[in-house]
């Protein structure tokens, strides 16, 4: 049998858009039991043309907590998954009630992530968010009772007029809560979305403020015990998210759905962001994005985003460069030395693109 790799597959629905968002998705219409049935079928048939064994499967979105439970035994039916496996659904806490969650963790998902992004409601109408604190509260015990023990929230950092005492209060209430895992991402105004066009909300957004916040959360986070794992990403320990380590450690992943990505069979490729082309043809259409993915630099580029960082030796011929222009971002505080690896500090994961460039050049 061929060694497990991950499956990840878009699931590109949204009850509406949320005012920052720049992922496929398309909101539900009257069409919506049709296109969604059309939609399982074509991510079924893909599952079966790939023939691939699978040791951890993440659906994300767009919002998959907008298929049914039927659908999801459905596709995991499909896919040939090792015992053990990681399996997580992306869910909104307006789109899940215990019956759904208590189904999902009957289908076999045995890790939710939760997209909160904040429990102040005045954050989360800013946003353009669907739910309120309560409902995101709700979503999270509501999974904790249906089975799930492998919870993870997202929660956003340095939204317009964000004050650091919201960003504790967001990490103290998840903390109160039964999650091992919190994502903490920093908003970025995306060109083409609704957020850019609105200028009160987006004079709100001030870059030294959130950075001033990422510090602080790295912070209260390790308080909490959730240890930073990757820039954006801290967990107890044993809760790291393994298929997400699969993209950072350029190991292989297929993506099935409009937009989704893959890394296999020594290429990446992408699906266009289009369900009509995706639930129009028997095979996924794809475009290839790069035809030797995971050579030296993208490997550094991936790998040093995470806590563990990267040993200079593993990178050939490369690796004496790394050392050398290593050791003025030492000095300077943005990298350290853990046990032989240079991992980012929390200043230079502030700014990791600037330090990639300065390490590769
Ligand atoms: S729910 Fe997620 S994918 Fe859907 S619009 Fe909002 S941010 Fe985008």
């Amino acid at each position: 049998m061929t060694e497990p790799i991950g499956l990840y597959i878009h699931v590109p629905f949204c009850v509406k858009k949320c005012l920052y968002c720049d992922f496929y998705s398309l909101p539900l219409c009257s069409r919506e039991s049709t296109v969604r049935k059309r939609y399982i079928d074509r991510v079924i048939a893909n599952i079966s043309a790939y023939s691939q064994h699978y040791d951890t499967v993440y659906f994300g979105g767009g919002t998959p907590s907008l298929l049914s439970v039927a659908d999801f035994y459905r596709v995991l039916s499909a896919a040939d998954i090792a015992n053990g496996a990681e399996i997580t659904i992306e869910c909104n806490p307006e789109s899940v009630t215990d019956e759904k969650l208590t189904g999902y963790h009957s289908a076999g998902i045995n890790r939710i992530s939760i997209g909160v992004q904040s429990f102040d409601d005045r954050e989360l109408k800013m946003l353009g968010r669907a739910h309120d604190c309560d409902t995101a509260v709700r979503a999270v015990k509501g999974a904790y009772k249906s089975g799930f023990d492998n919870i993870s929230v997202d929660l956003m950092l340095g939204l317009p007029f964000q004050s650091e005492k919201t960003v504790t209060d967001n990490i103290a209430r998840a903390a109160e809560l039964p999650v091992n895992h919190i994502s903490a991402y920093m908003l970025k105004i995306e060109d083409g979305t609704p957020l850019l066009e609105d200028k009160a909300l987006c004079d709100g957004v001030d870059d030294d403020c959130t950075a001033m916040y990422y510090e602080k959360a790295n912070e209260c986070l390790e308080k909490h015990g959730y240890m930073c794992y990757e820039i954006s990403n801290f967990a107890k320990k044993g809760f790291e998210c393994r298929h997400n380590l699969k993209y950072w450690h350029c190991e292989d992943y297929i993506g099935i759905g409009p937009s989704a990505h893959s890394c296999f069979g020594g290429k990446r490729f992408a699906v266009p962001d289009d369900l009509d082309a995706f639930i129009g043809s028997d095979r996924q259409p794809v475009y290839v994005t790069d035809n030797s993915p995971c050579g030296e630099e993208e490997r550094l580029m991936l790998q040093i985003r995470l806590r563990e960082g990267i040993c200079p030796e593993d990178f050939g011929a490369m690796g004496e460069r790394i050392r050398k222009n290593a050791e003025p971002l030492i000095s300077h505080g943005f990298i350290e030395i853990k046990d032989a690896r240079l991992t980012l500090t929390v200043k230079g994961c502030l700014v990791s693109n600037e330090i990639i460039c300065r390490l590769v050049e």
